[in-house]
């Protein structure tokens, strides 16, 4: 007789959960629980914001590459060590539960809605002759890039509280960025503010007395971590640190649970959170929790190190990028290469099994 597989829930269908639903759904009675039906290739949404086209293969119905799995449309709202429940009421028993909410979750629950949500982008930018971007983290400098090489003549003007842009990175990887932008024509106001509570073209003031004039503006600003649900979860949020990021060992293990993994940027590990590094915690956990299959008491689990210099790459325009690399930072083509043109969206649907299209 047929032992029954051992049941697996992973909660979000981002880089990290996408690629353990995945791995594990050969092994283990797989269910994925994330609030929309695809996962997205965060590094490409800003393409798709000039170029609504590209979104058909950065958006991945998770159907497409979860055959074995299930996929269950809802939000996580608490676990104990046993059992999760959803926003829409489900229990979902299990005997591991793996942990990969990095960031909350706003906007289409629909692949189909999310392209029109780039559709509709595309025409504001069109529209506009002049655009505000609030932000300057690596949404808003990548998506002032993307609409300073693809539509030159429209007027950009970027606005970031911080003192320079892409803080995430060294000030070198700023500076560079920040040149780039100046380069392309756009406008770059930091140590600034304008509030987005109530945004009405086509005047905009900033917290310093600026009045500026746009079309239209996007907002960029940084999501939160999705860890609102854990804080709801007794048996877990003790395990949450001060910055609301899960407590995980090298195994990726939850501090103090066996049966409980986490992977991406929702741990702790202290290194710069990054997709990369999601796709290697990923990796551990489907091997790990694959030895634990075949034997409870395995001691020998993967561990991961983690990334002690800081790495990192932004895009700027189809060509350009700037990178942080261990040893220096560039910008230009070279880095570029590496990033801008594909946006990592042909390796990551190569990762789930799929055809470039
Ligand atoms: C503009 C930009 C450019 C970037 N460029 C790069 C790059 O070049 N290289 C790189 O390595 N990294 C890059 N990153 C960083 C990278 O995108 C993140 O590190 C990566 O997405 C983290 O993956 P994750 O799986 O941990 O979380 P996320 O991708 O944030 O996925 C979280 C998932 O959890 C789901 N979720 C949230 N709350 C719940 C809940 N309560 N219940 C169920 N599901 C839930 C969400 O729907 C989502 O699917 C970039 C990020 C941005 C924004």
């Amino acid at each position: 007789m047929a032992t029954e597989k051992k049941k697996v829930v992973v909660v979000g269908g981002g880089i990290a959960g996408s690629a353990i639903a995945y791995g594990l759904q050969n092994d283990a009675d797989v269910t994925l629980v994330d609030p929309k039906d695809y996962f997205e290739v965060a590094y490409a949404q800003l393409r798709s914001c000039v170029e609504p086209t590209f979104a058909e293969r950065s958006l991945i119905l998770h159907a497409d590459y979860l055959k074995k799995g299930k996929v269950l449309s809802a939000s996580a709202v608490s676990a104990t060590e046993s059992e999760l429940t959803t926003d829409t009421g489900e229990v979902l028993p299990f005997d591991f539960l793996v942990i990969t909410t990095g960031t909350t979750f706003s906007g289409p629950k629909t692949k189909v809605e999310r392209i029109k949500e780039f559709e509709a982008n595309k025409k504001k930018i069109v529209d506009s002759e002049s655009l505000l971007i609030i932000g300057g983290g690596p949404v808003g400098v990548e998506l002032a890039g993307e609409i300073c090489q693809d539509f030159p003549k429209k007027k950009v003007t970027l606005v970031h509280s911080g003192s320079r842009l892409i803080e995430f990175l060294g000030p070198k990887a700023s500076e560079k960025a920040q040149k780039w932008l100046k380069n392309k024509g756009a406008e770059v106001i930091l140590n600034d503010r304008v509030e987005t509570e109530e945004l009405t073209p086509p005047t905009y003031a900033t917290k310093s007395g600026k009045v500026i004039t746009a079309n239209a503006h996007f907002v960029a600003i940084g999501k939160k971590l999705g860890s609102g649900w854990i804080e709801a979860s007794p048996a877990l949020k003790e395990k949450l640190n001060d910055e609301g990021r899960l407590q995980v060992g090298q195994t990726l293990q939850v501090a103090g649970l066996t049966n409980v993994f986490a992977a991406g940027d929702i741990t702790d590990f202290k290194e710069i959170k990054q997709g990369f590094l999601a796709g290697k915690h990923a990796a551990a956990v489907v091997s790990n929790i694959k030895k634990l299959i075949k034997n409870p008491d395995e001691k020998k689990l993967n561990t991961y190190k983690p990334l002690e210099k800081p790495f990192g790459l932004v895009s700027l325009g189809r060509q350009d990028a700037v990178a942080q690399l261990p040893f220096a930072t560039i910008g230009g083509w070279l880095p570029g290469k590496l990033k801008s043109k594909d946006l990592f969206v042909g390796q990551t649907r190569a990762s789930l099994g799929l055809k470039q299209k």
